[in-house]
């Protein structure tokens, strides 16, 4: 069996210790940027924060619109409600008249 030291692919002469967990590099401690549990390169770890920053925002989006649409359906029931008040009321007042 044959151990193959493998090096950091940025700095030659020193021990890689992980690999990016995106492409797949080879770093050192130096060059391994620890991420959302995960080793990253310079470049992955910061492509990997941004799409975590879009998602997140994507998610406070939702959650937005969310709330939207509840209080527009909140606003539709009350004039639901108005309206079969009124229309309550009328009815009530043609009886009395018929009466
Ligand atoms: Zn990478
Ligand atoms: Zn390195």
């Amino acid at each position: 069996m044959i151990f193959e030291t493998i090096y950091c692919e940025s700095h030659g002469n020193r021990i890689s210790s992980a690999a990016c967990f995106d492409c797949g590099k080879r770093l050192c401690v130096e060059c391994a940027k620890r991420s959302f549990g995960r080793n990253y390169c310079g470049s992955c770890e910061h492509a990997e924060r941004s799409k975590q920053r879009r998602r997140y925002s994507d998610k406070l989006v939702f959650i937005a619109e969310g709330r939207e649409l509840r209080e527009k359906g909140a606003l539709l029931l009350r004039y639901a409600a108005l309206i079969a008040l009124s229309l309550a009321g009328a009815a009530a007042a043609l009886l009395k008249a018929l009466h």
